[in-house]
Order: structure tokens, then C-alpha cells, then sequence
């Protein structure tokens, strides 16, 4: 029989495949449970976007024809929004289209990527994928003053050198929820060779109140290096019909999308997209929800003893002091996913998704119980 591991493009057979958070209708179908919850994938807790709904299903009728491949009217949109030209937009099927857009443009056998410890599981995945070496920084340790598990951008920028390509940080950190502040950032940025691309993957970013938090866009200007990537799968609630957007140099954009796949956004999401963006009143409100449900759970991990990591994201993680996948198994027996994070290098927490109100009581009490049984 033909050994196909012998013929792969260099890095295939090193890939460990991404594990996304387990689906309700999976955990129901197992375990023959309903009302289940899940707090798993950084939802939003709210449902879509109602406005966004509404527009993409307007779009449904006319779905025999291929989708505006230029995005030209939500690029208009965001151009108005953040003040930046067309050309400097791309848009992809969720931003980890965009930040594996980044990766194949950049990274090949020979060169490499830097990123934190405890960083996004999608940062492996593509410079692997793309044959390049992943190079791991250190985080900040767990007794860390202010920042437990963050980047420490002096560990990353250590392990730069001339075949480093693309230097990925995310802005809140998942799974950590831990953050970098202006003045870090800043000078990070100056201090990085001009080759180096960076991507600012601030995915949470709209969830954000906390000053001297820095926005990327603000720094298009003056960094020709710079990728920030956003999405419309987190606050806007529009996860399952994959859509986000790059913002960089037109110089950037143009040739990272060059490796775009045609129609890689569909109508559906470019018109939900849209219409979500605008959606202040349902943004507004998820802001809401998630900065009580942070209280409510930092409060409970409290009272029950357990350290948490400080985050600004829609989720938080905590240390249990076990197994985190055993407590995990434990939960979805009482209906509740989380996300268990010892691929993460974190096998004594788990992360949780920020509920409503109502779903955040039920974790606390099934976690109460399992840690007490
Ligand atoms: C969720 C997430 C993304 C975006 O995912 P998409 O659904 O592909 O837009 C990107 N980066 C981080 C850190 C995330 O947590």
C-alpha cells in the first residue's frame, strides 16, 4: 500500500489538526440530554446580530449566483467606519481566513513565525501548515504582579531573527484573556524589523472598556508591517456563517490577497456583516451582559477558592487544581460544555465561555457539585 505520509508538502505530517468546542447536538445525540448549554466557543450567548439576521436572509433567493467577490460594499463600510481605503481590507471566512491568508503569503520551509505560550491554537496550525518553524515565547508565569499567562513581548522579540516572517499576538489572548497596553505594544512594534509582519488578531477587541488598551487601527499609519485582524464571529454573534476581515497597507493587502481564495466569503454573511456592524443597540447590550457575566463568574471563582485569569475577553479560565478534562467530562454529564485547555498547555484549567446570567448560575452550581463530589 502507498505510504501517502511520504509524499505530503513538508509540515503535514507534524499538524496536529484544530479541536473545536464540542457542538450541543453532539452532547445531546451521546448522551441522550436536552436543555444543554454551551459556554465552549466564545459565542455570544445572545444569538446573532438581529440586524445581521435579517440581511442575510434577504440574500437566501438569490443564492444561485455567486457572492460579491470584492466585498465592495462591506469594505466601503468598514472603510467609512475606521477611515481606511479599500485597498486596505480583505476580507475572509472568519479571521482565521485571513490570518492563514497571512501565514501562506509569508511562510514557507526555512522561515519561521513567533507567538506566546497559551496563544490561539490557529497560530500552530498555519505555520505548520505552510512548513514553516513555530517559535514558542514564554508567557509571563502564574505568579506574574499584573499579568499571569500574558505575553511577555521582550521573550518574543528575543526570538526574532532574519528568517523570522510573521509574528502573531492576539489582543485579548485566547484562552488566556490576558492583554498587552499601549506603551508595550508601541514599542515592540518600533523596535521589530521593518521585514517582520505582525498580526494583531483582535478578535475580542469590541468586547473591550479598559483604557490604555491599544487599537491597531490607530497604528495603520505608521506601521507598513502591521495585519489587524477582527471578526464578526464574537460580539456580533455571527460565528456560523464565517466572516472577518484583515485591515493593513494597501502594499500588505494586496499581496496577501493574492492567495484569497475566490468567493471565499459568502452572500449571507457579507450582507449580515453588513447590517451587524451598525447594530449598536444589540452590541451595546452584549457589552453589557458579558462585562456582569465576568463579575458574576470572577466572583463565584472567588468564593470557591479557585484562581482565575484576569481577562477582557467573553471568557474566562480558571485553575482547578486537576484535571481539567476530567472535570470537563464531569460537566457535560450535568449538560454543560465548556472548554477543557490541556492543549493549551493548561491541563488544570478550564475556560468558559460568559453566558447570560441564567447560564452562568447553572455552571456555577454543576461546577460547585463536581468539585465537591
Ligand atoms: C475566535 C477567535 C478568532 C476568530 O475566529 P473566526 O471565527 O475565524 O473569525 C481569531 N482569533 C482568536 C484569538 C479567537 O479567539
Amino acid at each position: 500500500m502507498t505510504d501517502f505520509s511520504t509524499c505530503t508538502a513538508p509540515g503535514i505530517n507534524r499538524l496536529n489538526p484544530y479541536v473545536p468546542g464540542k457542538p450541543i447536538d453532539e452532547l445531546e445525540r451521546e448522551l441522550g440530554l436536552s436543555e444543554t448549554i454551551k459556554l465552549a466557543s466564545n459565542e455570544n450567548p445572545l444569538g446573532p446580530s438581529p440586524l445581521g439576521v435579517e440581511a442575510a436572509a434577504r440574500t437566501i433567493a438569490g443564492v444561485n449566483q455567486y457572492p460579491d467577490d470584492s466585498g465592495y460594499r462591506l469594505k466601503a463600510r468598514l472603510g467609512e467606519k475606521y477611515g481606511l481605503q479599500p485597498q486596505q481590507l480583505l476580507l475572509g471566512a472568519g479571521s482565521s481566513d485571513v490570518i492563514d491568508m497571512v501565514a501562506r503569503t509569508f511562510l514557507s520551509p526555512g522561515s519561521n513565525a513567533v507567538f506566546s505560550r497559551y496563544s490561539f491554537a490557529m497560530y500552530p496550525i498555519y505555520t505548520t501548515a505552510a512548513g514553516a518553524e513555530c517559535r514558542v515565547a514564554a508567557a509571563y508565569p502564574p505568579d506574574h504582579e499584573s499579568m499571569p499567562y500574558g505575553h511577555d513581548l521582550r521573550a518574543m522579540a528575543k526570538l526574532v531573527d532574519e528568517d523570522t516572517r510573521v509574528v502573531f499576538i492576539a489582543n485579548p489572548n485566547n484562552p488566556t484573556g490576558t492583554w498587552l497596553r499601549v506603551g508595550e505594544l508601541q514599542r515592540f512594534m518600533q523596535d521589530l524589523p521593518e521585514h517582520v509582519v505582525v498580526v494583531l488578531d483582535e478578535a475580542y477587541t469590541e468586547y473591550v472598556a479598559e483604557e490604555d488598551f491599544p487599537d491597531g487601527v490607530d497604528w495603520l499609519a505608521t506601521f507598513p508591517n502591521l495585519v489587524v485582524t477582527r471578526t464578526f464571529s464574537k460580539i456580533y454573534g455571527l460565528a456560523g456563517l464565517r466572516i472577518g476581515y484583515g485591515m493593513a497597507s494597501a502594499a500588505l493587502i494586496d499581496l496577501i490577497g493574492r492567495v484569497r481564495h475566490p468567493f471565499n466569503v459568502n452572500a449571507p454573511a457579507l450582507a449580515a456583516a453588513e447590517a451587524a456592524l451598525d447594530d449598536e443597540e444589540f452590541l451595546q447590550q452584549s457589552r453589557e451582559v458579558n462585562a456582569a457575566g465576568l463579575v458574576q463568574l470572577g466572583s463565584a471563582f472567588t468564593a470557591m477558592n479557585l484562581a482565575w485569569i484576569p481577562s477582557i475577553g467573553n471568557f474566562l479560565t480558571v485553575h482547578l487544581g486537576r484535571s481539567g478534562a476530567q472535570v470537563y467530562q464531569r460537566l457535560l454529564e450535568k449538560g454543560i460544555i465548556v472548554r477543557p485547555v490541556a492543549n493549551y498547555d493548561l491541563p488544570e484549567h478550564i475556560r468558559v465561555t460568559v453566558g447570560t446570567q441564567v447560564e452562568n448560575q447553572r455552571f456555577i452550581k454543576a461546577l460547585q457539585e463536581v468539585l465537591a463530589a
